[in-house]
């Protein structure tokens, strides 16, 4: 699906879109869309760049010709680049990326028609690059020697399969305004297209007290859960039954369990609709209720998270929910078990590459997605290993629909250990912290 192969020998200073691949940079420093008024250089008279983004171990390795151009130091991380960034800081013809969740960096950036200098090469998310190399297109891609760009493995994807496109399903997010988007109500219907809100914990079908939530989750687990009823539907594995819905609030916005003396959670969480948890699409079982996915007893004592692998675990399903969730900016995290989480990490970039998931899902990942696998106390160690946890933002909703409008496409995970972005699509973002 990678497309960026054409290129000229004129360096890019605007505005880039890369048709076909719905990217898009938000932040641009120059409003100059002229290609004819950009600069030619020679690409035989250029010298060759810099490692932009690869291993150093002082400034003076990024020092060369275009490494001084854009201010390039070495990053604490070992990598080169600029100090920092952003939006609309970078010289003409760069533009402010993230090479990982804290490290924001200058590249030069170029489209399908305005190519990179020499010894770069042009990656999806529209950054020049160094050439990949083995190492860096990470397990899930192998590096073309020809183009210099990571490739996806295309025997690990889940499905040789056409993928559907499901233009059909719910809305994802709520425009509605933070009144009618932040409203608790019983979650309604209690079961709908990939998802089953049955009756659980002191719950009867009657009276499912512990099932309230907020509009704007309902929204996205309603969506998210439709997306992957059907752009799941020709994956041979796994028991094709909806996600199971567990506790949320209750009906005036307290934890599960307040009212009858025994709050099921600690305080601070699962109040006022904010927070849901939910199952595990899993693959022995028949349905995809609450229950533990993994060994977890130690010494014959319940250890309440996974002491060895998954062993009934639906990893595609899990990563396609809950990248879904992650393209919503409504979400603040999503806390999951320690022997999950590096599952459906690893299966994502195979998911965002092949189409199953809009790339943003690759890059926020990063940032939603928590888990622990050791007890550091962040909370998520122990009792994830039946269900994932998903709390949305409290924040107010922007004051007309309009102003709130979905993300836009975002920039592509390309090498599937660097996601890159622009940095607008991560300003605003909650840390991991949370309790549960
Ligand atoms: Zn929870």
């Amino acid at each position: 699906m990678w497309t960026l192969s054409a290129r000229s020998s004129t360096i890019c200073a605007s505005l880039f879109l890369a048709p076909g691949l719905g990217l898009f940079l938000a932040a641009c420093s120059s409003s100059d869309a002229s290609v004819g008024a950009a600069a030619v250089p020679d690409p035989a008279a250029t010298p060759v760049a810099p490692s932009l983004g690869d291993a150093c171990t002082t400034s003076e390795d990024c020092g060369t010709d275009l490494g001084a151009d854009l201010g390039m130091v070495c990053l604490a991380s070992g990598r080169c680049g600029t100090a920092t960034c952003t939006t609309g800081s970078c010289a003409e013809g760069a533009n402010c990326f993230l090479l990982s969740a804290t490290e924001r960096t200058c590249l030069p950036t170029c489209d399908a028609e305005h190519a990179c200098r020499a010894g770069l090469v042009c990656e999806a998310s529209g950054a020049c690059v160094a050439p990949c190399t083995t190492a860096s297109c990470g397990v899930d891609a192998t590096c073309v020697t020809d183009s210099g760009l990571c490739a996806a493995d295309t025997a690990k994807r889940p499905s040789a399969a056409p993928i559907p496109a499901c233009d059909d399903v719910s809305p994802r997010d709520c425009t509605t305004g933070t009144s009618a988007c932040s409203k608790l109500a019983a979650f309604d219907p209690k079961a709908g297209p990939g998802y089953d809100d049955y009756p659980i914990n002191g719950e009867t079908t009657a009276n499912q007290w512990r099932s309230f939530a907020r509009e704007d989750l309902q929204m996205i687990v309603k969506w998210s859960t439709a997306l992957v009823a059907c752009r799941a539907q020709h994956w041979a594995f796994g028991n094709h039954a909806p996600l199971g819905l567990g506790d949320m609030s209750e009906a005036d916005g307290t934890i599960p369990g307040t009212s009858r003396g025994q709050p099921g959670h600690p305080a601070g969480t699962h109040v006022n609709g904010l927070d849901m948890d939910i199952g595990y699409y899993q693959t022995t079982p028949a349905d995809n209720r609450l229950r533990a996915i993994c060994p977890h007893t130690e010494n014959g004592q319940d250890a309440y998270h996974c002491v060895s692998a998954p062993n009934s675990l639906d990893t595609w399903r899990n990563a396609l929910v809950l990248g879904a969730m992650t393209t919503s900016r409504r979400v603040r995290v999503i806390g999951m078990d320690g022997k999950v989480g590096p599952l459906v990490t690893a299966a994502l970039p195979a998911l965002c590459r092949d189409g199953y998931l809009d790339k943003t899902a690759c890059t926020r990942a990063r940032s939603l997605l928590t888990y622990e696998e050791t007890n550091t106390g962040a909370g998520w160690f122990q009792f994830h290993h039946h269900h994932f946890h998903i709390s949305m933002s409290s924040a107010a909703y922007a004051s007309t629909p309009a102003s709130f409008a979905p993300m836009s496409e975002g920039q592509a995970l390309w090498r599937s250990s660097e996601p890159r972005t622009s940095i607008d699509h991560f300003e605003g973002i909650s840390g991991h912290c949370d309790i549960q």
